[in-house]
């Protein structure tokens, strides 16, 4: 395993830590986005501020869009308004234009979110145009943004219209933003461990984001990890589903990714416990239960 070393022991226990990853936690904006109920600003900076408090180094706050096309999102400004800024937290948002990076930047956010789906199907249903006249549209606006730029690469590894994405394809896309954080996103849960492990290893991509629409997602962020990725996508307590498979769920859940990372020695930075509690705490807020696991079963203390 790439992150660890044993020193003379098989317990795990003497594994030094040589690697910390950041995780972001995209509960506030991918994971309300994609819930029925639309919760007010101040509800959402309150997420957003506990998630911080629990020591998520990167938090995604808020979406500049249109607030008629995603009304969950509505408000974007009043949120980050009301956020608490505490130091070690970067506060990103997601823009999808110049207008949005206009909104997103007067805010005073520390990062950008920028997405761009890699399969023209994807990318002529939901922006109206070729993979190549986005990816231009993006390079526009990411070489304008005064902003540290992370650029999200939708349907990765599988499209709802195309199927298995040719990852030579994502290879060469992700090298034509070198000034930008990749993150390569299993949108729709596709994926399995070794495409996973390759398609990172490929691309030199820092990010992931994964689904864990059909079982995979936290198999498939280990093997992420072992392939030399550093940053995490994951929303508490799974917050959100899949637009695709409305039945099924959707992010990865924090407080199970940190279990696991910790559990192997991969220092994450993030309280558990206070994670569990605002995983419970949205939970009575939305009045179902959420798909994470450890909130419910609990941090284990043995060991
Ligand atoms: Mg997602």
């Amino acid at each position: 395993m790439r992150w660890g070393r044993f020193s003379g022991s098989s317990s795990g226990r003497a594994r030094s830590l040589i690697v910390r990853v950041t995780i972001c936690d995209v509960g506030p904006r991918d994971g309300l986005q994609n819930e029925p109920e639309t919760l007010a600003p101040a509800v959402r900076a309150e997420l957003v501020n506990r998630l911080a408090a629990a020591g998520l180094p990167r938090v995604e706050t808020a979406s500049f869009v249109r607030a008629d096309t995603v009304p969950q999102m509505a408000g974007a400004e009043e949120v980050v308004a009301a956020i608490e800024r505490r130091v070690g937290t970067e506060y990103s948002g997601l823009a999808l234009n110049d207008k949005g990076y206009e909104r997103l930047a007067a805010t005073g956010l520390d990062r950008v979110n920028f997405t761009l789906a890699v399969t023209d199907s994807f990318t002529r249903r939901n922006a109206n145009q070729s993979v190549e006249e986005a990816a231009a549209a993006a390079a526009a606006v990411i070489e304008r943004a005064t902003l540290p730029v992370t650029l999200t690469l939708s349907v990765a590894f599988g499209c709802p219209f195309e199927g298995r994405v040719d990852p030579g394809m994502v290879a060469e896309l992700a090298a034509r933003f070198p000034s930008a954080e990749v993150v390569l996103a299993d949108t729709i849960g596709v994926a399995t461990p070794r495409q996973v492990h390759d398609l990172v290893e490929r691309t030199h991509a820092p990010g992931v984001h994964l689904h864990n629409t059909r079982n995979t997602g936290y198999a498939n962020a280990v093997a992420a990890l072992e392939a030399g990725a550093t940053l995490f996508d994951a929303s508490c307590g799974g917050l959100g589903g899949c637009p695709y498979a409305p039945l099924a769920t959707g992010n990865i859940a924090t407080e199970d990714l940190v279990y696991i990372f910790e559990g192997e020695g991969v220092e994450t930075g993030v309280n558990l416990d206070a994670l569990i509690e605002t995983s419970l705490w949205l939970e009575s807020l939305l009045g179902h239960r959420l798909e994470g696991q450890v909130y419910r079963a609990g941090a284990w203390a043995g060991d």
